[in-house]
C-alpha cells in the first residue's frame, strides 16, 4: 500500500510523485509511455527546439542590416531531427533517472478501481499482463490530446495535429494553419522563416484571443508584416484532401475564401485523457470530461485526486508542475497550503515576437474594477537591446487608481496585470509575476534599478509610467 499512486507521468504526475517523495511520501507513478509526457514528447520542449532553429533564420533574414553576408541553404533534414531528439533524449535520461529513484514506476496503462480496501490502479503492461498496485491516495494525471473538428479526418500527413506536425524534416510549402491559440502561432512561426507560405485561420476575431487586445493586436500586425497571412473571425467549412493536397474552405468576415495546402494543421484546442481510465465509473468527470476537483485537486472521491490538463484550469506544463506540488503537500499535511492561483500563473507563447502576461488584461481589469484601472505601457522601439535585436514591441503595466495599500509607499493601487510582446518576452515576465503575486504598487516597482542597457528595464519605463514618473516614455 503506497501513499500515492500517481497516474500519468507527465509534468503534473511527476510532479506529484517529485513533490511527495520531497515529503517522505512512499509513492508509485504509473506511466505506460515515458516519463515527460506531452510537454517533453511531443509539446513544449521538441517545438521549442525547432522555435529556435527558426529563431536563428530569423537573423540570417535580417543579418544584412548587420553587416554580414549570411545566406540559408535549405533543411538538413537529418541534423534538424538529431538536434531536435537530441534535447528531448538528454533531458529524458535525467527525469527517468530522478523518477526511478524517487518511486517506484510501473511501466503499463493504468485505471482506477475502487474495491472493499480503497482505491487502487490497475496496470496492465505491454505483455497483457494486469498488477494491482494500491495506494491510500490516488491522482489522475493522465493529461490531454489534441481535439479535431467535426467531420475533419487527421489522417496524420496532410491533415495534422501538433503531435504528428513537431517531426518535419523539410517544411510544407504551403501550410493552412486551423486555430490563432499558442499552438498555431507557434507553428506558423516556426514554419514561416524555413519558406512555408503560412495561413493562419481563426473563428474569433483576433489571434491569442485570451491574451490582452493589444498583444493580439501587435502580433497579428507583426506576423502580416513578416509575410503570413492572418484570417481572423474565419470559419474552416471544411477540407478535402486529394492527392496530397488539401483545399480549405473558409467563410472570412461573410465572404467565400478557398486556401490550397499541401499541410493543414488542426490547432483548435486539447481535450482531457480520461475515457477509459476509471473515472467515468467513479463519477468525477463533468460533462465535457474533465475531472472535477476543488481548488486542492480533491475530487469528492476520498483519496482521489487530479492534477493538469484532465482538470478545466490552464493547460500548462507549469501550471500541472504546481497543481501537483500543491497535492502532494495537501496529502503530506502540510499545514497552510496555498491553492495554485491560476490568475497569477503565467502565461507565454514562444511565437516571434513573444508574447507573455500575467495577471488580468485590461478588458477583464475593466470589468472588476471599472475606471479605477490605470494602463501604462513602454514602447521596446525605444529600448537599445531591442533595437539591437531588431524587433519592436511593448509591456504594458495595468495597475489600479485610489490609495495605496496600507504600508506601500505613493499613491496608487497594486500592478493586477502585466503583458509584454518582443523579444524574450517568455523571460521578461518573470519580474512582472513577482510584481503582481505581491501585489507590488508601482511607486515601489519604479524605485526598483534596472540594468541598462537590457530589455527588462523596458518593464521598469513602464512601472515609472505607472508611477507617473516616465523617464523615457509618456
Ligand atoms: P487554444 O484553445 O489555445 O486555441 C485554439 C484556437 O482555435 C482558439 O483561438 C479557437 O478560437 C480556435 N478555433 C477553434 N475552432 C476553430 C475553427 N473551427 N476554425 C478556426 N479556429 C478555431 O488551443 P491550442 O493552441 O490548440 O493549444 C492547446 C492547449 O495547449 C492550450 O491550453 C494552450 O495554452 C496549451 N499550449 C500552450 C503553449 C504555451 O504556453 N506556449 C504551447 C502550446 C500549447
Amino acid at each position: 500500500m503506497h501513499d500515492i499512486v500517481v497516474l500519468g507521468g507527465g509534468p503534473g504526475g511527476y510532479a506529484v510523485a517529485f513533490r511527495a517523495a520531497a515529503r517522505g511520501l512512499d509513492v508509485a507513478l504509473v506511466e505506460e509511455d515515458k516519463v515527460g509526457g506531452t510537454c517533453l514528447h511531443r509539446g513544449c520542449i521538441p517545438s521549442k527546439a525547432i522555435l529556435h532553429v527558426a529563431e536563428v533564420l530569423e537573423e540570417v533574414e535580417r543579418s544584412e542590416v548587420m553587416g554580414l553576408k549570411l545566406s540559408f541553404d535549405g533543411l538538413d533534414g537529418d541534423g534538424l531531427s538529431a538536434f531536435r531528439e537530441g534535447v528531448i533524449n538528454g533531458l529524458h535520461k535525467g527525469l527517468d533517472h530522478l523518477a526511478n529513484t524517487r518511486a517506484t514506476v510501473h511501466r503499463g496503462r493504468g485505471r482506477v478501481v475502487k474495491g472493499d480496501d480503497g482505491l487502487a490502479v490497475e496496470v496492465t503492461d505491454a505483455d497483457g499482463q494486469t498488477t494491482t498496485v494500491a495506494g491510500k491516495n490516488v491522482v489522475v494525471a493522465t493529461g490531454s490530446s489534441p481535439k479535431s473538428l467535426p467531420g475533419l479526418e487527421v489522417d496524420g500527413e496532410v491533415v495534422q495535429t501538433s503531435d504528428q506536425a513537431l517531426w518535419f524534416t523539410t517544411a510544407p510549402e504551403r501550410a493552412v494553419v486551423i486555430g490563432a491559440g499558442a499552438i498555431g502561432m507557434e507553428f506558423a512561426s516556426m514554419w514561416r522563416p524555413m519558406g512555408t507560405e503560412v495561413t493562419v485561420v481563426e473563428a474569433l476575431d483576433r489571434v491569442l484571443p485570451l491574451e490582452d487586445a493589444d498583444a493580439s493586436k501587435a502580433l497579428a500586425k507583426s506576423y502580416r508584416r513578416r509575410g503570413i497571412d492572418v484570417l481572423t473571425s474565419a470559419r474552416v467549412q471544411g477540407v478535402t484532401v486529394d492527392g496530397g493536397t488539401a483545399t480549405v474552405d473558409v467563410e472570412v468576415d461573410g465572404d467565400a475564401r478557398v486556401l490550397e495546402a499541401d499541410l493543414v494543421l488542426v490547432a483548435v484546442g486539447r481535450g482531457p485523457n480520461t475515457a477509459d481510465i476509471g473515472a467515468q465509473e467513479l463519477g468525477v468527470l463533468d460533462d465535457r470530461g474533465f475531472v472535477i476537483t476543488d481548488d486542492f485537486g480533491a475530487t469528492e472521491v476520498d483519496g482521489l485526486w487530479a492534477v493538469g490538463d484532465v482538470r478545466p484550469t490552464l493547460a500548462l506544463a507549469h501550471a500541472a508542475f504546481a497543481e501537483g506540488q500543491v497535492v502532494a503537500d495537501r496529502i503530506a499535511g502540510v499545514d497552510h497550503v496555498s491553492p495554485v492561483d491560476h490568475v497569477q500563473t503565467p502565461r507565454v507563447t514562444y511565437c516571434h515576437p513573444e508574447v507573455a502576461s500575467v495577471g488580468l488584461t485590461e478588458a477583464e481589469a475593466r470589468e472588476q474594477h471599472g475606471d479605477d484601472v490605470v494602463v501604462s505601457t513602454a514602447s521596446m522601439k525605444a529600448n537599445a537591446k531591442g533595437i539591437i535585436a531588431g524587433s519592436d514591441g511593448f509591456v504594458k503595466v495595468i495597475s489600479l487608481g485610489g490609495e495605496a495599500p496600507v504600508g506601500a509607499v505613493g499613491d496608487g493601487g497594486p500592478v493586477v496585470g502585466v503583458h509584454i510582446v518582443g523579444p524574450h518576452a517568455t523571460d521578461l515576465i518573470a519580474e512582472a509575476t513577482l510584481a503582481t503575486s505581491w501585489e507590488a504598487v508601482p511607486a515601489e516597482l519604479a524605485a526598483i534599478t534596472h540594468a541598462h542597457p537590457t530589455l527588462y528595464e523596458a518593464m521598469g519605463e513602464a512601472f515609472q509610467s505607472a508611477a507617473g514618473l516616465p523617464f523615457h516614455g509618456h
